[in-house]
């Protein structure tokens, strides 16, 4: 039995959403719920996924439930739907006994098309026996990997899904979506949710208009950098991630000092001051908001311009999704990892705590740290390499083959490769002799030939490579003659260190866990034993300035907004100080009235008339009622003065 055609779905796509098309993957998702089969959607954040239930709930007879972890923004989401005339509702515990039952008795009366729940919701007897009498087409489950005991935010609520669904008298459509891409997770999201044979979408994992950048800095020099980005571009909206709360209250002082509307979010923070940060960032009163990792889950403020890593993270997986949270509205954005050689001690560190405490066997443990072992080591390896940034995460997500984007910082040539070959073998060849039994310090200490306690209890100045990357020592160890070539300056520590981390980063070195992690041979070290071997490193050349977004990337990718001229720019400016005044007007955060991208499409269209104007991308009919001729009105007095 078909819940509605999908013209149907179409028109309300047009209609309520202002968008001409569907995007990749949400057309296939769609059609199969609209179909009456249950649908998993995996797609990386921005994607999308909200329409792929939204515009079903729309168009289905009945009601539409919506399970999400995040109570505290759906208060914000319904707020989006109504603006764009979809009868949406919430039920969560910010509403009060007398509202909560206002909201059931006018759903009962078919008063909404979609509803969104908690999962606590799903147990509570009142809201069983609401269930049991509405009509319920469709359950979407959005975070689905929360189900999930591998995902990284498993919310034990979540499990009581399935048994919810189970006890409906009818079956709804089960639609589940998430970002979260591993086998694991998406089995336990079948499993526990019962999905019955769901048509199962995962999309592509890249995000063209984000453009990635990494650069090694100083702690203090990654202040400044935070800083003059901030200031750049004032007005836009970004965020900063902090691997600790003292960093977070730090850089935020900083960037307050200097004049940068910051508001910051952690959890020493009391939830009410969260939750005015967490507005005030929303509402766009202050655009930059310094985080920890707590924030985040389920923010869908389209309008994030930039995401800064203040330090780096301890896998691919949480870089992409915290980074990902830029640019949803498609616009070109900014994602920049800065990162210094504390961050990978410290992520060593967090994972040898860390398993301590979890209540697993010993073994169970030592399976965990090696897993998070090679997801930092990838993350390391993200940090040094000098391929393409884009396409270094695109494989790490399984995407094999991926070609250079053109057009990150990696592709741009922002950086000069430094050869640093000699130095790498002579670190492979001093491992093998210490035969994997001593840590960085002592591995260094013996090839720059330092006089070391450790070195001398150790009884390690007589060894082969003592000093062979020392003042003077012969370029190539196999030529010992007086004219040898030979080595000008020892090789700095700083140097060495990092050529040690490049190796364990990239499999020729295996650097162990533990309170005195030891260097050893890695998976491939056979490889840098070879007569081809060679290893370059990265050092960045480009570090001040803008970061070039809007600008067209020399021979790169058109990125959405295309080149902008300096009048776009200007009424690009004046239309979101209207839209900020309308949405602070009616209580409502600036994106949920036009998003970003609404606003560019707007300054490229100028429409005149309700024509016009409902082909700007982004507006429907509702919108167009209600914002229309404001905006209009914007738009003809900037071209005529
Ligand atoms: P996700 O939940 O996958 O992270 P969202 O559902 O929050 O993503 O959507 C991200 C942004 O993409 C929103 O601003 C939304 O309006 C926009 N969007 C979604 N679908 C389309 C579409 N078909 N055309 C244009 N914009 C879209
Ligand atoms: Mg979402």
């Amino acid at each position: 039995m078909a819940l509605a055609s999908m013209e149907d779905a179409r028109r309300a796509l047009a209609d309520k959403f202002g968008y001409c098309s569907f995007r990749p993957g949400q057309e296939a998702l769609v059609e199969a719920v609209l179909s009456g089969r249950d649908g998993l959607g995996v797609m990386p954040t921005g994607a999308g996924k909200s329409l792929v239930y939204q515009v079903p709930g729309v168009v289905a007879e009945g009601l539409t439930l919506v399970v999400s972890p995040l109570v505290s923004l759906m208060g914000d989401q319904v707020r989006s739907l109504l603006d764009a005339g979809v009868r949406g509702s919430y039920l969560n515990s910010t509403l009060s006994p007398s509202q909560q039952t206002t909201v059931l008795q006018r759903a009962l009366a078919g008063a909404y098309d979609l509803m969104y729940v908690a999962p606590e919701r799903l147990a509570d007897p009142r809201f069983l026996e609401f269930a049991q009498q509405a009509a319920i087409p469709i359950v979407a489950v959005d975070e689905a990997h929360c189900v999930s005991q591998w995902g990284q935010d498993f919310r034990p609520s979540y499990l009581a899904i399935g048994d919810f669904i189970a006890a409906l008298p009818t079956r709804p459509v089960v639609v589940a979506l998430t970002a979260t891409a591993t086998a694991r997770v998406r089995d336990d999201i079948e499993r526990l949710l019962g999905l019955e044979d769901p048509f199962t979408l995962v999309t592509g994992f890249d995000r063209p208009n984000l453009h990635f950048g990494v650069e090694r800095l100083e702690p203090k020099r990654k202040l400044r950098r935070i800083i003059a980005k901030a200031q750049a571009d004032p007005l836009d909206s970004g965020i900063v991630y902090c691997s600790t709360r003292k960093d977070v209250e730090r850089v935020h002082g900083e960037l307050v000092a200097a004049g940068v509307a910051a508001t910051r979010y952690h959890a020493g923070l009391s939830p009410q001051e969260r939750r005015v940060n967490q507005e005030a960032f929303i509402s766009d009163d202050a655009p930059v908001m310094v985080a920890t990792n707590a924030f985040g889950m389920g923010i869908d403020k389209s309008n994030v311009r930039y995401v800064v890593h203040h330090n780096m993270p301890g896998s691919i997986e949480a870089y992409y999704q915290e980074a990902g949270r830029a640019g949803r509205d498609g616009e070109p954005s900014e994602c920049l990892l800065l990162w210094s050689d504390g961050d990978i001690s410290t992520c060593r560190f967090f994972i040898d705590q860390e398993s301590g405490n979890e209540e697993l066997s010993p073994e169970e443990a030592e399976v965990v740290r090696a897993s998070r072992r090679r997801m930092l080591e990838a993350m390391v390896g993200y940090c040094y390499t000098t391929e393409c940034l884009r396409s270094y995460i695109l494989r790490y997500f399984g995407e094999e083959g991926a070609p250079a984007c053109g057009d990150c910082a990696n592709c741009d040539g922002d950086f000069r490769a430094i050869d640093v070959t000699d130095e790498a073998r002579a670190v492979m060849r001093c491992v093998q002799e210490l035969r994997g039994r001593y840590g960085k310090g002592v591995v260094m200490a013996v090839l720059r030939g330092d006089s070391d306690e450790r070195v001398e209890r150790f009884g390690l100045a007589g060894a082969r490579c003592f000093g062979s990357l020392a003042d003077g020592a012969p370029l190539d160890p196999r030529e010992e003659g007086p004219e040898a070539p030979r080595r000008e300056g020892t090789v700095p520590v700083a140097r060495l260190r990092e050529v040690i981390e490049l190796l364990a980063a990239s499999g020729y070195l295996d650097i162990t866990e533990g309170r005195f992690p030891m260097v050893r041979f890695g998976p491939r070290y056979r490889e840098a034993a070879e007569p081809g071997f060679s290893l370059a490193m990265k050092q960045t050349v480009k570090v001040a300035g803008g970061l070039g977004r809007r600008a067209a990337a020399p021979g790169g990718r058109v990125l959405g907004a295309g080149a902008f001229s300096a009048g776009d720019e200007a009424l690009f400016e004046a239309l979101r100080s209207l839209r900020k005044g309308i949405a602070d007007a009616m209580g409502k955060p600036p994106y949920v009235v036009f998003s970003d991208a609404t606003l560019r499409d707007m300054c490229a269209r100028r429409p005149a008339t309700d024509e016009e104007f409902l082909k700007v991308s982004g507006v429907g009919l509702t919108k167009l009622k209600r914002y229309g001729e404001d905006f209009m009105a914007a738009i003809r007095q900037f071209e005529e003065g």
